[in-house]
């Protein structure tokens, strides 16, 4: 049985299956004359899976006191938790089944039973590998909202910056990248008004204290209209920033999506992975009109923290747009505003759920 390079979002194990420039077609996601793999125990893939299947206990070896909440089938563990598999959770079984054949493979009774990560529930380990510690995201946040604002020990940083350093991402010197300003008439804004707030006008943001001044960009036009929040008939200035010189920044949004097989401690990576997917959704939240500047604290520590360890800025998704990203700039004298247009906001359309 063969699986193939579609059967994967994992760039690692595409390469491990383009490498062995196999020609053919998939049993298990049904694609033809593709880059294919051969399963079974002499699988070339069974080196990767081995090490990812070794973190993982069955339930009957798990201490009884276990909770629940940790346990599921291994084929849910790796299409929910991880980015690996193109696959559905019974393509995933398929696939396992034909890399670990035969019912006496010591890795059979991972496939039958529910299992679990035995250090997720081990508050000594938890302390010294989980981002948060033995504790929780929330707790953080009220934390730093509410308790300890500057010595938070909410982060357990020597375990994050490691991670951080594998989600880096550079915008080459000339990349253009968006940022609109709601202008009071048809005339706009001047170039020079498009930049950064001055510290004296920088208010709270995402990424910036007060008295902070940090530049948000976006990747296109029509990201940059929806982070504005434009309205009908608005003017809206939208500038182009061109980046100076190489930007090193790190994308938040990738840290949930590492992979198990760039060779990092598998099982601190799997114990973070909840806390990965938080931290990037908390951080491409949108904001509501009543939130409190509070509800910034938390990425507002973030952004300190990885500006702290030398990085540009960090990259979001877009809450706002579909496939858009946004970045802030730390050093806003690393983009300079090279052109700006005025648009006339013609329609919206709005889209709600009904709530009550
Ligand atoms: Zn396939």
């Amino acid at each position: 049985m063969n699986c193939c390079v579609n059967c994967f979002k994992d760039r690692e194990i595409q390469a491990v299956i383009k490498n062995m420039q196999l020609q053919g077609n998939c049993d298990i996601c049904a694609s033809k004359a593709v880059y294919i793999q051969p399963l079974g125990s002499e699988s070339t893939l069974r080196d990767n899976f081995d090490v990812l299947l070794d973190v993982y206990t069955p339930e009957d070896n798990l201490p009884e006191e276990y909770p629940e909440i940790f346990l599921d089938h291994l084929e849910n563990h790796l299409c929910y938790e991880w980015s690996i598999f193109n696959l559905t959770p019974e393509q995933v079984v398929q696939f396992l089944m034909a890399l670990y054949p035969g019912s006496d493979d010591s890795r059979a009774p991972l496939l039958v039973h529910k299992v679990g990560i035995l250090e997720k529930d081990d508050e000594s380990y938890l302390q010294e590998n989980s981002i948060v510690g033995n504790s929780s995201w929330d707790a953080f946040v009220e934390a730093i909202k509410f308790q300890n604002r500057f010595f938070s020990y909410g982060i357990n940083n020597s375990v994050l910056q490691p991670f951080l350093n594998l989600v880096k991402k550079t915008y080459k010197k000339g990349t253009i990248l968006y940022r609109a300003r709601i202008a009071p008439s048809a005339n706009g804004f001047a170039i020079d008004k498009m930049g950064a707030p001055p510290r004296d006008k920088a208010t709270s943001g995402r990424a910036n204290s007060e008295g902070i001044s940090c530049l948000y960009l976006s990747d296109s036009e029509e990201t940059t209209l929806h982070e504005a929040r434009v309205g009908e008939y608005d003017f809206v200035s939208i500038a182009q920033f061109e980046a100076i010189e190489d930007v090193e920044v790190v994308n938040i949004a990738l840290l949930s999506e590492i992979s198990p097989f760039w060779g990092s401690d598998i099982t601190q990576l799997a114990v973070n992975l909840s806390n990965f997917k938080r931290l990037g959704n908390e951080v491409a939240k949108p904001m509501r009109r009543h939130d409190s500047p509070l509800d910034y604290l938390p990425t507002q520590y973030l952004c300190d923290y990885i500006k702290s360890l030398g990085h540009a800025g960090f990259e979001y998704r877009s809450a706002m747009n579909k496939d858009g990203s946004n970045v802030a700039i730390f050093y806003p004298e690393k983009f300079r505003c090279i052109h700006v247009s005025v648009f006339d906001i013609q329609s919206l359309e709005y889209k709600y759920d009904k709530l009550s």
